[in-house]
């Protein structure tokens, strides 16, 4: 898998990237496909998952500390009023690169972009799956 991996690729340096952090275990660097000025992707170098499903809990440790260094970087450089910290693991969730990433994206007051719509539980449901998700932890 990490033969054919932009991100893997970019940890090696065949591919260039704006970088703006790098560690002994993870990288940031801009994406280059912005949501907004200052979204960030961070990685861990590792090139062995492809997301939260095989990650280790090691890298994922790493890679969460990098992503709280870099919203804090955004907050002072970027002037962000606020980040969205976000990760899309598998393709029906959004995943485009079989590298686990965390996306760090500065917002701004009334950059237009929406949130999430929220739905409501039915009577009971959500007893019902709070029981599933703690059978399955
Ligand atoms: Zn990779």
């Amino acid at each position: 898998m990490a033969d054919n991996c932009v991100f893997c690729k970019i940890i090696r340096g065949e591919l260039p990237s704006f970088k703006v952090y790098e560690d002994d275990k993870t990288l940031a660097f801009l994406d280059i496909h912005p949501i907004s000025a200052g979204h960030t992707l961070v990685i861990p170098k590792a090139e062995t998952a492809r997301n939260i499903f095989d990650v280790t809990p090691e890298d994922w440790m790493a890679t969460t500390e990098t992503a709280r260094k870099v919203a804090h970087a955004l907050e002072k450089a970027m002037h962000a009023d606020g980040v969205n910290i976000m990760m899309n693991n598998r393709e029906h969730a959004g995943q485009v690169v079989d590298h686990p990433h965390i996306h760090v994206i500065p917002r701004y007051k009334g950059d237009g972009l929406g949130q999430w719509q929220h739905k409501a539980y039915k009577e009971g449901e959500a007893n019902s799956i709070k029981e599933k998700i703690r059978s399955a932890l």
